[in-house]
């Protein structure tokens, strides 16, 4: 709830532009009444307002309008803390609107599935360098706190949003880098305007439609904002993370193939240039239409993608792209859509058996046109291979399922690394200018915002990659919150009672451990020709033997496994596939002779090749403490190479570089951005899966705070010493309780003591060179010294 003093009323001309005070004017529930008072406060200084009053009346009508921070705001000041307090307490501010609410540093964000106006530039403009405490829970208030930090202290800060699928991360991600862009006041105003519209774009590309969100985001993004020494935006980069590539040639039954898709077919639709694009009007691409007919009824119908359609090529004109480059994009987007349109058929002779043909070229000449290929060497790629055997080059033919196989591969290949082009271009065209700030010099701002933590009816190789990612970021977290503050303790040989906390150590380890980790076990049984999904799951089974892994009983194929956020069932069709997720070399061949320069860029990368041995060293920093761990993995690619693995499926005879491979580097490569700034959480909630506003649904939102260790948080910060004061410090902030005013006493571990013996408080501690206080006592503490002074 607001807080609201009023104080000094009486000065002040007038009050009534409070009523226009972004806080006051958007209050609901209880918080409305503040207006009414409001409203009467400003009808009694009109009635007064010509009549001078006495000394005494003045000082008994003194008021001040302060909209604050109240108790209530943080978790942390609960009397008690058991679950049902804390539930009841976000189900009561939800239902006031109050979204955000503090567990100490970190914010907690409840989704409101409505769109609030507490994130205009009002908004921006209060929460702009000032106290936590001065201002209600907001997002803006932890960029404001990462901004400032960064400012004060030259040091690279790190925000991390984190939630299940649907929680309200991408919005967060979005209204840190609009209040990041407002606070970084970048000196042309472009550069801002480029910025904002980097999240619109890469999300027609990397966000889709699915089960649970209508716009989940199919990749994860570490977004890093950089500023000059005197904090102007500089430029931001973005890495990209495991896009779900399989998704353009195939999506679950309710779901969607990528936005931009169905924007550029409802674009080019409207433009009446689906024959320049070689696309079919009647009926919409196999690999968008998934839906029976109802995409095109939506293109028709709806103005929505269309105008979408609009705004992405705004996003390309401001960002930067030149028309060219947006014109190859459509091309090679359309392409992509007319080869999920090549058909095959089986053509069986005496001499060739199994051999496979494309009976009507029609898609196959659109798309080897938009491709600048020709579309009989594109035929011959499809349909054959070549294999080399003893200095040989003999051709085989592509069974029609093959055949098959190799299309949606190149399909699959085409958009990748158009992702990754676009999100390099991105990088080129926001480049800081590095003799104002060099990437090192402690001036960014990194915000993570990846993909959820997810469990459908049916979770494949692309669910389990995800929740991976995500018991990842929870282990970092925990590190974080528990692990380092309780080492501090040790190391200040103080006697905290220890908040237990569910470390997720054990199945990260069952994941990532070489050799026999599940993933090194995927990979080596991506290694076998004869492999198959039976013997894949059979090899889980033999080898992981513990107790977060089990194979349940009359489920074929099936494998389960008990995630931090819950029990996941996985099934292993086409895990071995899609881990190998081979592109033929005669594709590659084929698509190099292309005469599109971006074709060309595409597929120029030098082929992949593995790397050493290679040790990570990671240093986590706390504010006062280091822990430095090793995370060893033989095998793994050196960063020399990462550049040649981003395209992981291009293979000829090396030894393959496996999906599953890439992605272990790439949370590595994550981990290593990460720990390099200062972290501030954002943990989101989802109240309800329904997408309704303002239901609460009290057995989600707990099951959500248990396993992210939301409740065990509010107790360290409680039970732990949240003050944790130098003697020097303490001694010459509250000696006034215990010595006199003319004593200044040495600053000492017993003088220390002296005034907390006097000042009677319990449950303090004293370590070797600090203070320990809990987060009550400082309060205390102040209003003594407030009583002697
Ligand atoms: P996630 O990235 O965690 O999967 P999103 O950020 O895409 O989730 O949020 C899902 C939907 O929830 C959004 O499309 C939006 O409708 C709604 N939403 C989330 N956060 C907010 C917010 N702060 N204000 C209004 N709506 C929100
Ligand atoms: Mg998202």
């Amino acid at each position: 709830m607001l807080r609201c003093l009023i104080k000094d009323f009486e000065t002040r001309p007038s009050v009534t532009h409070l009523l226009e005070h972004p806080f006051i004017k958007q209050a609901h529930g209880k918080d409305s009444t503040l207006r009414q008072q409001l409203s009467s406060l400003i009808k009694e200084q009109q009635e007064h307002g010509c009549r001078r009053r006495t000394r005494h009346e003045r000082i008994n009508t003194r008021k001040t309008l302060i909209i604050e921070s109240s108790p209530d705001d943080d978790l942390v000041n609960l009397e008690a803390l058991d679950e049902e307090t804390i539930i009841s307490h976000l189900q009561r501010r939800y239902g006031d609107l109050q979204i955000y609410t503090y567990v100490g540093d970190i914010l907690i964000a409840l989704n409101p599935f409505q769109s609030l106006s507490i994130y205009t530039q009002q908004f921006s403009k209060l929460y702009h360098g000032v106290k936590r405490s001065e201002n209600p829970p907001h997002i803006f208030a932890t960029a404001d706190a990462a901004y400032q930090s960064m400012v004060t202290f030259s040091k690279d800060q790190c925000i991390i949003i984190s939630g299940e699928s649907g929680a309200g991360k991408t919005e967060s991600a979005h209204l840190i880098v609009q209040h990041l862009t407002f606070l970084g006041k970048a000196n042309n105003r472009t550069l801002r305007e480029k910025i904002l519209q980097v999240n619109p774009l890469l999300e027609a590309f990397g966000n889709a439609c699915t089960a649970i969100n209508d716009n989940s985001s199919r990749f994860g993004k570490y977004l890093e904002m950089r500023f000059t020494p005197t904090g102007a935006v500089m430029g931001a980069k973005i890495s990209e993370y495991l896009l779900e590539k399989s998704r353009v040639i195939k999506q679950a039954a309710g779901e969607k193939n990528f936005h931009i898709f169905y924007y550029i077919y409802a674009g080019l639709y409207h433009q009446e240039k689906l024959v320049k694009y070689g696309l079919p009007d009647k009926t919409p691409p196999r690999y968008i239409d998934s839906q029976n007919g109802k995409v095109m009824q939506d293109i028709v119908s709806s103005k929505l993608y269309k105008e979408q359609f609009d705004a992405i090529q705004d996003c390309f004109r401001i960002i930067g792209f030149t028309e060219e480059e947006v014109n190859s994009v459509y091309r090679i987007l359309s392409a992509i859509l007319n080869t999920g349109n090549i058909e095959f058929t089986s053509i069986t002779s005496q001499h060739q058996t199994d051999k496979s043909e494309v009976p009507n070229t029609q898609a196959l000449d659109n798309s080897a046109d938009l491709l600048s290929i020709g579309s009989e060497e594109l035929q011959e790629a499809l349909t054959s291979h070549c294999v080399v055997t003893r200095g040989e080059t003999i051709i085989r033919n592509n069974t029609v399922d093959k055949a098959i196989d190799v299309r949606d591969a190149m399909s699959k290949a085409l958009y990748g690394r158009l992702f990754s082009w676009i999100v390099n271009r991105i990088n080129a065209l926001l480049q800081p200018d590095t003799n104002i700030c060099a990437a090192d010099s402690g001036m960014n701002v990194g915000i993570l915002d990846i993909f959820g933590f997810e469990n459908f009816k049916k979770n494949s190789f692309e669910q389990l990659c995800i929740n991976i990612a995500n018991e990842q970021i929870q282990f970092y977290f925990n590190q974080h919150i528990f692990a380092l503050e309780q080492m501090e303790y040790q190391s200040e040989g103080v006697d905290a009672s220890l908040v237990e906390y569910e470390d997720n150590r054990p199945i990260l380890d069952m994941f990532l451990q070489k050799p026999m980790g599940l993933l090194s076990l995927l990979d080596e049984e991506s290694r076998f020709p004869q492999a198959t999904d039976q013997t894949l799951v059979d090899k889980f089974e033999d080898n992981l033997r513990c107790k977060y892994f089990w194979r349940p009983k009359r489920v074929e194929l099936t494998f389960g496994i008990q995630h931090y956020a819950g029990k996941v069932l996985y099934n292993v069709h086409g895990f071995l596939e899609k881990n190998r997720d081979t592109l033929p070399a005669d594709i590659v061949v084929v698509l190099r002779t292309s005469e599109n320069k971006l074709l060309q860029q595409l597929f120029s990368s030098p082929l992949t090749k593995i790397g050493g041995t290679r040790t990570l060293n990671l240093t986590l920093k706390h504010p006062n403490r280091t822990l430095n761990l090793t995370l060893k993995h033989p095998n793994s690619p050196n960063v020399d190479t990462m550049e040649m693995m981003r395209h992981p499926e291009e293979t000829t005879n090396m030894r393959r570089q496996t999906v599953s491979s890439y992605f272990r580097y790439s949370l590595m490569d994550l981990l290593s951005k990460m720990v390099v700034g200062q972290p501030h959480f954002v943990r989101c909630i989802k109240p309800n899966d329904d997408r309704q506003a303002l239901r609460f649904c009290k057995e989600r939102v707990v099951l959500q705070l248990r396993y992210t260790g939301i409740l065990e948080t509010v107790n360290i910060r409680r039970l732990g010493y949240s003050h944790r004061i130098l003697f020097e410090e303490f001694v010459s902030r509250y000696y006034y309780l215990a010595f006199r005013a003319h004593q200044m006493p040495e600053s000492s571990k017993e003088n220390s003591k002296v005034i907390l013996e006097k000042a009677k408080l319990e449950n303090w501690s004293v370590g070797k060179t600090k203070v320990f206080l809990k987060y009550y006592h400082v309060e205390q503490l102040n209003l003594m010294l407030r009583e002697v002074m």
